[in-house]
């Protein structure tokens, strides 16, 4: 159908689950299609989206679209031209007002690529976003790192929008009806293959994500090498977490990228978030906003992460991360 849709959003899946990124960004365009009068519409790249569309009645979506293709099914690939391509050609058939999707880095990088197809402006980041009378958009989105919202008038039609992580609580209804969905295999050219995922290489997180672990612990500069780390991934392993770093490990080549927390990282929403040797500059703590409790080990008492920090170790990362972690294997053997 449909000239009754009014927001399209893109839902990322894996294993047959739709991802919590994507329920989020669903809550948002619920409230943008219910007050618009229109009815909420989710497209899911992959034939093994199927599985995960079942699952969207109960999160508003009233029909779900799976676009396969060869170039679309491995679960493990991605090509951002193509993802692009279908979801442009679904726009022609349905005509939404809206398009959003996660503010992960597929979501961004699809919906920019959307926005560069239709010649159509994209904001990133948005926390709110309704209809404006008329055309487009006013949306309230995060600038600068997380250092302060802006709120704008998105034109485009549709408006193209992804929705800033953690910024608005996924939300299922209690009665869940199942979604159907409708298969369709996209028109797609050589040239929307070209960029393409072509190998994928393990993280060093033991199993688990720096975005789903409940605690993280992160290195900075303090840290002062790649061995130093030792006993940053002995916390880490031993608290069931993950490992981060700031960019300044990075760009010493300590780390690989794909651990960096931050604004041009990973942004994290941990139980317990506990950086070591890092000062906690604006574009660090844009990663960390949404962790709920702060655990800072530096020796700098005047160090910009204190503020933040719900508990503090005013000492060496060396002797203090060594010291907790004897204590954990301590207490466990007894
Ligand atoms: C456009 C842009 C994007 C950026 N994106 C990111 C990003 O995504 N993530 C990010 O992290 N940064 C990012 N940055 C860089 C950011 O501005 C900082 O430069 C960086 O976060 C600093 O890293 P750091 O805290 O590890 O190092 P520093 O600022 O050098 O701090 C090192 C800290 O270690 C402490 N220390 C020293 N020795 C010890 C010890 N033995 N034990 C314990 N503590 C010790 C010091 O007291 C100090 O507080 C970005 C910058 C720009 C311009």
């Amino acid at each position: 159908m449909t000239a009754a849709t009014s927001v399209l959003v893109l839902v990322e899946h894996a294993a047959g689950e739709p991802d919590e990124l994507s329920l989020q960004a669903l809550a948002l365009a619920r409230s943008y299609a219910a007050a618009a009068g229109g009815e909420l519409a989710a497209v899911l790249i992959g034939a093994p989206g199927a599985a995960a569309a079942a699952a969207l009645g109960a999160h508003g979506v009233t029909s779900a679209y799976v676009a396969e293709h060869d170039a679309l099914d491995d679960p493990d690939g991605f090509a951002p031209d193509a993802w692009a391509a279908s979801v442009a050609e679904l726009i022609e058939r349905l005509a939404p007002a809206a398009v959003l999707a996660a503010g992960s880095e597929r979501g961004n990088e699809v919906l920019a690529r959307l926005g560069a197809r239709l010649e159509q402006p994209m904001a990133a980041n948005c926390v709110e976003a309704a209809a404006a009378n008329g055309a487009g958009a006013l949306v309230t989105r995060i600038r600068w790192g997380g250092s302060l919202l802006e709120e704008a008038t998105l034109d485009g039609t549709p408006v193209l929008l992804t929705v800033a992580p953690h910024a608005v609580p996924a939300q299922a209804l209690d009665a869940a009806p199942q979604t159907l969905p409708e298969t369709f295999t996209p028109a797609l050219d050589a040239e929307d293959q070209r960029v393409a995922v072509v190998e994928r290489v393990a993280a060093r997180t033991g199993g688990v994500s720096l975005t789903d672990a409940s605690v993280v612990v992160s290195g900075g500069r303090g840290v002062g090498s790649t061995e130093g780390f030792a006993a940053i991934e002995e916390l880490a392993a031993l608290l069931g977490g993950a490992v981060g770093c700031s960019r300044a490990v990075t760009m010493a080549g300590w780390r690989p990228h794909s651990d960096q927390v931050g604004q041009t990282g990973t942004k994290i929403a941990p139980e317990l978030y506990i950086p070591c040797g890092i000062s906690g500059a604006t574009q660090h703590m844009a990663g960390c906003k949404g962790a709920k409790r702060l655990l800072a080990i530096n020796p700098d008492a005047e160090a910009p992460i204190l503020a933040s920090a719900d508990y503090a170790v005013i000492g060496d990362l060396h002797t203090v991360v060594p010291a907790i972690n004897a204590a954990i294997r301590k207490a466990r053997e007894t």
